[in-house]
């Protein structure tokens, strides 16, 4: 066993140089938690998709990853004539790359079912192979007797939910039965506002993830900035245990292009631990510096405020960038509020974070 891992660290070392290096992306910690960075449905060709198991896991290291998760779909493998294997295959051939490669490999699935309840993944299983049933009321119960997270995939999927997103009673029914503890609010870069509200209503994880079936790069433009869908996850330690008591305590937060989806308290603090300001006074303006030391992008909108406080209508803080905003105090003031909204930054459906600067 110990001569096969250091052949297959071999193997993994000498690959072209170009592949092994990671792009760290930097998202500000929350305070006393790890921000994971992750993706929690892919597929490989153990199900339908293009690209063997080894290659998510060089894709992952690429990106910056932390943790990803290979849910093959159960039901639905269009390859099996060329590839015949158990539902454990997959992960167990990623397994010892994401090992050498130190990334946190989840092993998981996709039941994947008529709506409803359409499609859903389940987390942290020990053996995917009891969850291959003919009802799927036994898949998830399969699921949940490993003690699974389980989340609703692509909850506004049109194939499934042509006019509009609904919810289910069988969802009810697998909330209820402790079969439900999450849902992506984004798939792809397809963001579900229905989704989103319903988290925020039944307390339920958000995720949003990439629900890759092609090389990664087919999807997102990583050359001109492009970063995949992932998963915030704020943990306690940066381990499968640590995602594992997160993900169940509802502490993540959704990254998709330039907007990130969460609860207001998770996003408050990413935005303040992303940024250093500083306010000057001098005489009757108002000298703000503002460093980001992340790679997120924030879109400032000025919302209602005292008018005798003149500064910007929209401002975009960029990535890495340091900015001098001047604010203009008439009539005599001595302060105010500098009232905006975060457009990106969505805690609500749709709706941007309200953030104030005293001055
Ligand atoms: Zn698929
Ligand atoms: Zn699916």
């Amino acid at each position: 066993m110990k001569h096969l891992l250091s052949l297959i660290l071999a193997v993994w070392l000498t690959q072209p140089l170009a592949a092994q290096v990671r792009g760290e992306v930097q998202i500000p910690n929350l305070n006393g938690f790890v921000t994971l960075k992750c993706d929690f449905h892919i597929h490989t060709v153990f199900s339908d998709g293009n690209v063997w198991p080894t290659v998510r896991i060089a894709e992952a290291y690429r990106e910056g990853l932390d943790a990803i998760s290979i849910t093959d779909h159960i039901e639905y493998r269009p390859h099996n004539e060329d590839i015949n294997a158990d539902h454990n295959r997959s992960f167990d051939i990623a397994a010892p790359i994401a090992k050498a490669a130190g990334i946190i490999l989840i092993k998981g699935s996709e039941i994947t079912r008529a709506m409803p309840p359409g499609h859903s993944n389940a987390l942290f299983l020990t053996d995917s192979n009891p969850l291959d049933q003919q009802e799927y009321m036994d898949a998830f119960e399969a699921a949940k007797q490993q003690n699974a997270f389980i989340f609703w995939n692509h909850p506004g999927w049109d194939a499934q939910q042509p006019d509009t997103t609904l919810w289910w009673p069988e969802h009810t029914k697998l909330l209820e039965q402790g079969m439900m503890m999450g849902m992506e609010v984004v798939n792809g870069t397809e963001y579900f506002p229905e989704a989103h509200q319903w988290c925020l209503d039944k307390k339920l994880t958000m995720l949003g993830n990439s629900d890759v079936h092609d090389p990664i790069q087919a999807q997102f433009d990583f050359a001109n900035g492009a970063h995949r869908t992932m998963t915030l996850v704020f943990a306690k330690e940066a381990t499968q245990e640590g995602i594992r008591e997160a993900l169940f305590a509802g502490r993540t937060a959704v990254y998709n292009e330039e907007v990130l989806v969460g609860e207001e308290r998770y996003l408050k603090e990413l935005f303040e631990n992303a940024l250093d300001i500083t306010v000057e006074k001098r005489g009757n303006s108002v000298r703000i510096t503002v460093k980001n030391n992340s790679d997120l992008v924030f879109h400032l909108k000025k919302t209602q405020h005292d008018t005798r406080l003149v500064y910007f209508r929209n401002y975009t803080i960029v990535p890495q960038g340091t900015h001098v905003i001047t604010v203009r105090l008439q009539e005599g003031i001595q302060g105010g509020d500098m009232n905006f909204n975060v457009e990106n930054l969505l805690v609500q459906p749709n709706q941007g974070m309200n953030y104030t600067i005293k001055i």
